[in-house]
């Protein structure tokens, strides 16, 4: 017999074998361990989720909107909205959603909830530890950590690295940095009905500069100061735009910080490769799951773990589970050029888009889910110069 033994036989590292891995228990991570639970096809399925992080702090709360009776994770919502505010210069938009409501989910909760549930069977294993390396061989995927290697059939990886010059070269690259406050005043100055989406009224930094706040209560929100732009700002300069904001607009000088959020999203039209083409996936941002013209993220997280446990489930790869269409590429490549060349004016394009068409249009286009036709009534519905400028400059072609 070609007995060969291995080097955890030879004890020399120790070797975990689980049918799926999944490297980092963020919210990709937890939403794809979520939507394996609830397969009844992947019912034996083991998995092993590790993160270098206990994640029980809350650094993050996510928005997105969807279709009522479509709503993500029912129980975890902590604020819905029927109507969102878009404001400028020139415009009050109040904007009832119609078929939409927009949600927003406390990282606290979606980690401590998901832990909790996954937690419940056996087959579902946490472990704290900082991933060293992954990859795949033949025999299927592996992670090292420094106490341990492990191996799977599938490695699902949200690692996340930018990446480099030389691949982003003639691609844009923006970011979506923030940094959100939770204030509570005395005084009652939000109105919980509306949410801001998008305020342009404060002054733009040669790219688009907008304030976002999702009210909790009428004394209590989430105010961010948010830039669609290449460099991240000093980190006072997100605090002086949040406290002249509420100064401004809410009258509101003394208040209290409860929590302070920051991010970096990237917005880029490089296409995130699926994995490495054998048994390592990318999910999540490492994916390019945060769209490229908006930073919004979570929806698309939850989609894509959908359609991964629907390739699983058929025994199909999950790497082809990860499909922008080239057209909704090529939409986002545009807008991202019209927000790098329309800089301190890039707000009119987000005024014509939301005053001028009906705003289910609006939300369906962002999230992807409307067809050609209302993309072009969309592209129609924008100023044609610089529009046409874009398509010129990008080398646009309607194929
Ligand atoms: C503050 C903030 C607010 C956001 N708000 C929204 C929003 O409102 N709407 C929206 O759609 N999107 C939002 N996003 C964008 C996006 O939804 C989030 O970034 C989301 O968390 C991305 O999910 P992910 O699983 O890719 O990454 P993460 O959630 O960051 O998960 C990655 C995990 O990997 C772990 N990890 C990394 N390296 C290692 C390693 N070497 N070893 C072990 N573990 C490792 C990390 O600890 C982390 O838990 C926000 C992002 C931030 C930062």
């Amino acid at each position: 017999m070609n007995f060969k033994p291995s080097a955890s036989a030879l004890g020399l590292v120790a070797v975990d074998h689980f049918d799926y891995i999944i490297a980092g228990a963020g919210a990709a991570g937890l939403s794809l361990a979520w939507q394996i639970s609830q397969s009844p096809q992947l019912a034996d399925k083991t998995v092993l989720l590790l993160d270098q992080e206990q994640k029980v702090k809350n650094d993050r709360t996510w928005s997105f909107w969807a279709e009522k009776g479509m709503e993500i994770f029912p129980d975890l919502l902590y604020r819905s909205w029927d109507q969102i505010q878009f404001l400028t210069p020139e415009r009050n938009l109040n904007l009832h959603m119609g078929n939409y409501r927009y949600h927003l989910i406390r990282g606290e909760d979606y980690h401590r909830q998901l832990r909790e549930k996954l937690g419940q069977e056996e087959r579902f294993v946490f472990r704290q530890a900082r991933i060293e390396d992954l990859g795949s061989d033949a025999q299927g995927g592996w992670v090292k950590s420094e106490a341990k290697t492990y191996t799977s059939s599938y490695v699902f990886s949200s690692l996340y690295e930018k990446p480099s010059a030389e691949r982003l070269k003639g691609h844009i690259y923006l970011l979506q940095h923030f940094v959100g406050h939770v204030v509570r005043s005395k005084e009652a100055v939000f109105d919980i009905h509306r949410p801001v989406m998008m305020d342009f009224r404060v002054p733009q930094l040669n790219h688009p500069t907008f304030m976002y706040l999702m009210p909790f209560s009428a004394h209590e929100a989430l105010v961010e100061y948010t830039l669609f732009s290449p460099q991240t700002l000093e980190p006072s300069a997100y605090e002086e735009a949040i406290r002249a904001y509420l100064k401004t607009y809410y009258a509101l000088e003394e208040y209290e910080v409860l929590h302070e959020e920051r991010g970096a999203i990237p917005m880029t039209d490089y296409a995130f490769p699926s994995g490495d083409d054998q048994a390592v996936v990318n999910i999540g941002t490492a994916a390019g799951m945060s769209k490229a013209s908006t930073g919004y993220t979570f929806y698309r997280i939850q989609k894509h773990s959908r359609n991964i446990v629907h390739q699983l489930e058929r025994g199909q790869s999950p790497a082809l589970a990860q499909q922008q269409s080239s057209w909704k590429l090529k939409m986002d490549k545009l807008m991202l050029h019209l927000m790098l060349k329309e800089g301190n004016d890039t707000w009119k394009i987000f005024q014509e888009l939301f005053e001028n068409n009906p705003i289910h249009r609006v939300l369906s286009f962002l999230n992807e889910e409307t067809g050609y036709f209302e993309d072009l009534l969309i592209m129609n519905s924008v100023p044609s110069a610089p529009f046409i400028r874009a398509v010129i400059e990008t080398g646009w072609k309607f194929s």
